[in-house]
């Protein structure tokens, strides 16, 4: 449910309104907005509960909110989220460039790619500290020594970073090294590390699962949300279709989808839809021209060399081209990408 105060209710009103729900055992939210006051309310069972807080003084109007998500609606937040990562702003209209190696593989290298990207544009570094990867035998990442070397780029270049979670006893270990949490594709539906990830406090980019219908992306969101993280970023990065010539379907349709049923931002990883260096930037700009609110790019200047995900990886002198298209395409959407 969705409470709409008064314009003129009263602190005191406010109070009472969040100490009644938390008394018929529901969850108060409060819900940012310019142009009203408003109480989220998660945990009622029926729509008929709305008869206990109608009555109570400032409470302008109760509103059922049927989706099975509720934070994550746009009934509930009815206009779009901005999501502040420091200085970085997702859903304000423009378009976030996030960029950088696939992993963290040695100091040099990811001190090396955070300069390329920074200076060609970037506003966001990218690089997994921890790998899930498919095979026991792959490099599974640097772990705690990466998120370290992450910090060191970060005060480098002045890009904050974002790298996945992988294990909920690893979050918080995470959370102080970085500025924004992924979840990745994999682990989607993994709930125990999604409430562990929303406790940290910190920014998370949601990675679609592979396998994900709309409705279980916004569930998952839902999870980190009711667990204290309302700062959710959406990542389309494909999904499985029966195609071969790509590594995944970058599924477009998804975001204005999303868009209609939710105020979340919508991003789009266009390095793992397409597994291939030669279809990154078509996928990057379909994104783009589709109305996502950013992109994160797999870059290396060896890519040859890389220990995951070489293929896709564009090197600086592609991404410089993806950034001077993708400023072009920009312009004409009245929007703008990267610094
Ligand atoms: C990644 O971004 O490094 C990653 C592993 O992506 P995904 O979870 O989308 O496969
Ligand atoms: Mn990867």
């Amino acid at each position: 449910m969705l409470i709409i105060m008064n314009a003129t209710a009263t602190d005191p009103q406010i109070v009472r309104v969040k100490e009644r729900i938390e008394e018929l055992g529901f969850t108060a939210h409060d819900i940012p907005g310019r142009t009203r006051l408003a109480i989220g309310v998660t945990g009622n069972k029926n729509a008929d509960d709305r008869v206990y807080l109608e009555g109570l003084p400032g409470v302008l109007q109760v509103i059922p909110v049927t989706k099975p998500y509720k934070l994550a609606s746009r009934d509930m937040h009815p206009e779009n989220s901005v999501i502040s990562v420091q200085s970085v702003k997702f859903g304000d209209g423009n378009v976030v460039m996030i960029a950088g190696p696939c992993a963290v593989e040695s100091r040099d290298q990811t001190l090396r790619i955070a300069e390329q990207v920074a200076e060609r544009g970037a506003q966001m570094l990218r690089g997994g500290a921890y790998k899930p990867r498919t095979s026991p035998y792959s490099f599974q990442g640097l772990g705690e020594e990466a998120l370290k070397i992450l910090a060191e780029a970060r005060e480098k270049t002045g890009l904050p970073i974002v790298t996945e979670v992988v294990d909920p006893n690893t979050a918080a270990l995470v959370g102080n090294y970085v500025d924004m949490l992924q979840i990745g594709t994999r682990n989607m539906q993994n709930f125990i590390l999604l409430k562990e990830v929303g406790r940290v406090g910190k920014p998370v980019l949601l990675k679609r699962g592979m396998s994900a219908t709309l409705d279980e992306t916004l569930m998952s969101a839902e999870y980190l949300m009711a667990h204290g993280c309302h700062d959710v970023v959406i990542c389309e990065r494909g999904v499985r279709t029966f195609t071969s010539h790509a590594r995944n379907t970058l599924d477009i349709s998804i975001i204005p989808a999303l868009k209609r049923v939710s105020h979340l931002p919508i991003i789009i990883d266009p390095s793992h839809s397409s597994g291939q260096r030669f279809s990154v930037i078509p996928h990057a700009l379909a994104g783009i021209g589709a109305g996502a609110d950013g992109l994160i790019v797999d870059v290396h200047d060896k890519p040859e060399e890389a220990l995951c995900d070489g293929p896709q990886a564009l090197p600086p002198v592609e991404f410089s081209e993806l950034m001077r298209i993708a400023k072009g395409v920009c312009n004409a959407m009245g929007k703008s990408i990267g610094q």
